[in-house]
């Protein structure tokens, strides 16, 4: 027999329904750091700069120069499912902007103490919302937004257990700016540590900003990838078997300028090194895979890091043939686009 009775069926307050959704999106001062410059990118910032406190455990703060959110939608962008960049199941099918979920902000706010600041071009003065209280006041700053987020986990300290040292949270929060800071060039990238300058990566060309990311070593030792197969296009650079590497850091996928940790795409590139690289050793690779938006559903996983092609089969062999030949070409050679 049961012995707990029943309990009725009854609808989770908001809050808590965010903090548990929190749990998927939100594991640690670095996934906040992407979903903020996630969305500074997708308000077209040129400039963006992230604090952080105690390796983002005290405090992250991003920046931006991007649009800005109007003072009457400042409630709304911190509300689930609220967002501007889709508004249909087509929008959604297309989707080109790194957010569309309209969760992060409300998620990041119901495990930490969070404040938007935020003016839009042409508004005569900047506002500040804070989450927790509601409270919106004038507040000084150029045109853009900067997102404050205090004391990560403060109100759920077994998540807060589960973070680490400042310093790997601090070098956790670094790798998500780099990841971004690889795909986006055009835009240019500073990250503060408790009032020091970590990194700074100014506005470049794709190849000056890979060797800025990951040093000119990378850049020398490794290919230019460009290879054009139906509607996939791949770009980047495959790194030489010579200068593989023991550890995987140097490894980084895009798909539609989204970084993804993709176990097909991950697949194919290890087939397409295996006759050529030695036991344990990992090849360094960035890689651009830019596919029609309608071939691939971004929307398997609340961290998007996963994503699902229409035509997996297709991709695999793409990715891998781009990157075999790549690699077989004499030194200097280019790659002529491949057949249909
Ligand atoms: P999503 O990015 O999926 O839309 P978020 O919770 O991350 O959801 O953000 C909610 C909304 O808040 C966004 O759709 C956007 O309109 C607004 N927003 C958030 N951050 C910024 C920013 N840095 N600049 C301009 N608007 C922003
Ligand atoms: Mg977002």
């Amino acid at each position: 027999p049961l012995d707990a009775p029943r309990r009725p069926i009854r609808e989770l307050p908001d809050e808590l329904v965010s903090q548990i959704a929190a749990g998927e999106v939100v594991e640690r001062p670095a996934s906040v750091v992407r979903e903020l410059v996630d969305n500074a990118l997708d308000a077209g910032a040129d400039q963006i700069t992230v604090r952080l406190v105690a390796g983002g455990i005290r405090a992250i703060v991003v920046e931006d120069d991007g649009c800005g959110i109007p003072p009457e939608e400042l409630p709304l962008a911190l509300k689930r499912h609220a967002t501007s960049k889709i508004g249909s199941l087509a929008e959604l099918e297309g989707v080109t902007t790194m957010g569309f979920r309209g969760e992060a902000l409300a998620a990041i706010a119901s495990v930490s103490e969070t404040a938007i600041v935020s003016r839009p071009v042409d508004a005569p003065q900047a506002r500040r919302l804070d989450a927790r209280s509601g409270e919106l006041q004038p507040a000084a700053r150029g045109q853009g937004t900067s997102i404050e987020v205090r004391e990560l986990f403060f109100s759920t300290p077994a998540r807060r257990k589960f973070l680490k040292s400042e310093a790997t949270e601090l070098s956790h929060a670094v790798e998500a700016v780099r990841r971004h800071a690889l795909a986006r060039p055009d835009v240019g990238f500073a990250i503060w540590h408790e009032g020091k300058l970590v990194e700074q990566w100014r506005r470049a060309t794709h190849e000056q900003r890979m060797a800025d990311v990951l040093g000119a070593d990378f850049v020398d030792q490794s290919r230019p990838v460009d290879f054009q197969a139906g509607p996939m296009r791949i770009l980047g650079r495959a790194g030489l078997p010579e200068a593989a590497r023991n550890r995987s850091d140097h490894q980084y996928v895009y798909v539609n300028g989204r970084y993804v940790r993709d176990k097909l795409i991950q697949h194919a590139l290890r087939s397409a090194y295996e006759d050529v690289l030695h036991g344990q050793r990992q090849p360094a690779y960035v890689l651009f895979i830019d596919i029609e938006p309608t071939r691939v559903d971004v929307n398997v996983h609340p961290t998007k890091i996963e994503v699902r092609f229409r035509e997996s089969g297709e991709v695999y062999s793409t990715v891998r043939r781009a990157v075999e030949r790549t690699l077989a070409l004499p030194a200097g050679a280019a790659l002529p686009a491949a057949p249909l």
